[in-house]
């Protein structure tokens, strides 16, 4: 396994960046909200990669029919763990998924265009990390999933 120490900033912006020509495309507005300080993280992070990758590609499907798409990515630290949150404004998930959601092959995607294991693999990756992931329906409308982490100390 490979272990690295990089920012989450930058971390969430290489997941970003491979879907630059998709949120063009969509008119997707990005929101990002970082604290001013680097968290860093440390571990084989091309898999904390891959769960963001699976979190915003979720968003932007669950945002396809949405008038004012908006993706929001932010990260706040509480004490020595860092929690990642990825939020749109989609249609949201309906209560009685919420608990299936993160199981092997559950999607509501049409045949061919889901195998419903993003979040079940996304869900491994972040036990592997010791870490959390949780989805929830925002206030506002659409879904959210918060990823919390431990951070790492700064690299020499
Ligand atoms: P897949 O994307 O192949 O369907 P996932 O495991 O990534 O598999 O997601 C499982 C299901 O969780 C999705 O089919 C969808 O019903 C629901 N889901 C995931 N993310 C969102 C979201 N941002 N908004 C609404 N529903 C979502
Ligand atoms: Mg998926």
């Amino acid at each position: 396994e490979r272990q690295e120490t990089i920012s989450v900033q930058a971390c969430v912006d290489y997941a970003l960046r491979l879907f630059q020509s998709r949120l063009r495309e969509g008119n997707v507005m990005v929101e990002q909200h970082w604290p001013d300080e680097i968290l860093w993280v440390t571990g084989d992070l091309i898999r904390l990669e891959q769960v963001l990758v699976n979190l915003i590609s979720n968003a932007l499907h669950a945002m396809k029919d949405t008038e004012n798409p908006c993706l929001k990515l932010s990260a706040s630290q509480t004490g020595n763990k860092v929690m990642i949150r990825v939020a749109d404004n989609g249609p949201g998930i309906p209560e009685t998924h919420l608990t299936h959601i993160f199981e092997p092959f559950f999607t509501t995607k049409t045949p061919g265009s889901g195998l419903g294991l993003g979040l079940s693999i996304s869900s491994r990756i972040i036990d592997d990390l010791a870490g959390t992931l949780r989805a929830a329906n925002r206030l506002e409308g659409g879904a959210q999933f918060e990823l919390t982490i431990s951070l790492a100390s700064s690299p020499q």
